[in-house]
């Protein structure tokens, strides 16, 4: 926590000023030159102290340096007049903090040292992170603290109109990866990315984090419109209580959820678990999915809307199918019996009959093998806390229609640049 102090140094200063002024001749009196000293309104001066890892650093000199390789805090220190007994000292101490033989090379330093009368260093710091900071007292007593930079968050808007993709148009328009991320993770029940045309456009309003004016990434994004197909698709960040969630203008949650279960089941007849021993395989191997056993042919349903990016036959998994829901979600079921009339890279909603249970594939019983993705690593869907489908009703949906009112004026102010450029195209017809 950074505090900012307005001291006033040195009270107040008498400047002094010498005025040349002509004495108007009067009689036979000689025009006389005479210097007065005139005494200037009293100005204090202000100076503001610089304050930097909390530290006021006017009185200091400043070393700054990036840990290079087998470089040990002796041989940055020694050559500033710290003792080798307090060098041991901080190597004990810092251990309960930080130790400085955890110093990465390439991470920032700085040093604080006084220059007279001889160069002593009074502070050295150290960043393991752009966000944190290490500061080692050696002045007086040794000290040594952890501090975190004061992170500023900025709105910034952006506005921009699709010609190849969305990562294109993003990245066009000075936007990161992350922020390209947050859009299709946003949109990701709305708009397959695949069907994107051009002319399509969108606007965004995110937070951009900043530490010392700098940009470390982005925040959340507050609110955004694409429009597709000349369909606008309004998304609203708002918080109701239960935690931060997306939806559209009337309430409605961004996300879709998942249906309980895929199949109509007699029993689960095998968890999720790293390691099950394999009635097939006879030995220990992880399952990593979760078996539902039912009778031939029960109908197996799409968990939820999304794209069918696999359907096949390997020997383990037997007729299956794989489906991709967002960014962050995709199924797999398997040793189908047969496929229902779906095809790969077909778009399937929730609750979709994608094909029938079977035992095809390294299967003993008919059953379904579900298999859950989340940001491409398997977990157990029983366990996982997955999307919420609630729309907002009564006090809640008011509070948020005043969310939706200032953010649509928001969002009408971000200009666009090809708005613009038919604007001016037009006005330079002669
Ligand atoms: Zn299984």
């Amino acid at each position: 926590m950074s505090k900012r102090l307005v001291g006033i140094v040195g009270g107040v200063i008498v400047a002094t000023a010498t005025i040349l002024y002509l004495a108007l001749p009067t009689g036979d009196d000689l025009p006389e030159i005479q210097p007065v000293e005139v005494a200037v309104e009293q100005v204090p001066e202000i100076i503001e102290p610089e304050y930097r890892f909390g530290i006021e650093v006017n009185d200091f000199e400043i070393l700054e340096g990036k840990i290079k390789r087998n470089q040990t805090f002796a041989d940055l220190l020694l050559p500033y007049n710290v003792s080798r007994q307090d060098i041991y000292a901080i190597d004990r101490q810092s251990k309960a903090v930080f130790s400085v033989r955890n110093f990465v090379p390439g991470r920032k330093y700085t040093i604080l040292y006084e220059d007279q009368p001889e160069k002593k260093a009074a502070y050295f710091i150290y960043e393991p992170t752009p966000m944190d900071y290490v500061v080692y007292q050696l002045k007086g007593s040794i000290d040594i603290t952890m501090g975190e930079r004061e992170v500023e968050i900025v709105e910034k808007t952006m506005a921009g109109r699709i010609q190849i993709s969305l990562d294109h148009s993003i990245k066009q328009e000075g936007g990161s990866s992350a922020l390209v991320s947050a859009m299709a993770d946003l949109y990701g029940w709305q708009i397959d990315p695949r069907t994107l045309q051009k002319g399509d456009w969108f606007k965004i309003i995110y937070e951009d984090r900043l530490i010392n004016g700098e940009s470390i990434g982005i925040g959340k994004i507050i609110g955004a419109e694409f429009n597709h197909m000349k369909n606008s698709y309004m998304a609203y960040a708002h918080d109701d209580g239960t935690g931060l969630n997306y939806y559209d203008e009337v309430g409605e949650s961004m996300q879709k959820a998942f249906m309980r279960y895929p199949v109509e089941f007699s029993r689960i007849s095998s968890r999720y678990n790293p390691a099950r021993f394999h009635p097939v395989l006879k030995r220990r191997t992880a399952h990593l999915g979760t078996d539902f056993a039912a009778g031939k042919g029960t109908p197996i349903k799409a968990a939820s809307d999304g794209i069918i990016v696999n359907k096949g036959y390997t020997k383990g998994n037997g007729n299956y199918i794989k489906i991709k829901h967002n960014g962050t979600y995709t199924t797999g079921y398997l040793h189908m019996s047969k496929f229902a009339r779906v095809k790969q890279g077909q778009r399937v909603k929730k609750g979709q009959i994608i094909g029938y249970v079977g035992k095809t594939g390294l299967a003993t019983g008919y059953h379904l093998c579900f298999r859950f993705w989340k940001r491409g690593k398997q977990v157990d869907f029983l366990k996982e806390k997955l999307p919420a489908e609630k729309p907002l009703k009564g006090e809640p949906l008011l509070k948020f229609e005043a969310v939706v009112q200032l953010m649509d004026k928001k969002l009408d102010d971000i200009p666009t640049a090809w708005a613009n450029k038919d604007i001016s195209a037009l006005a330079d017809k002669p």
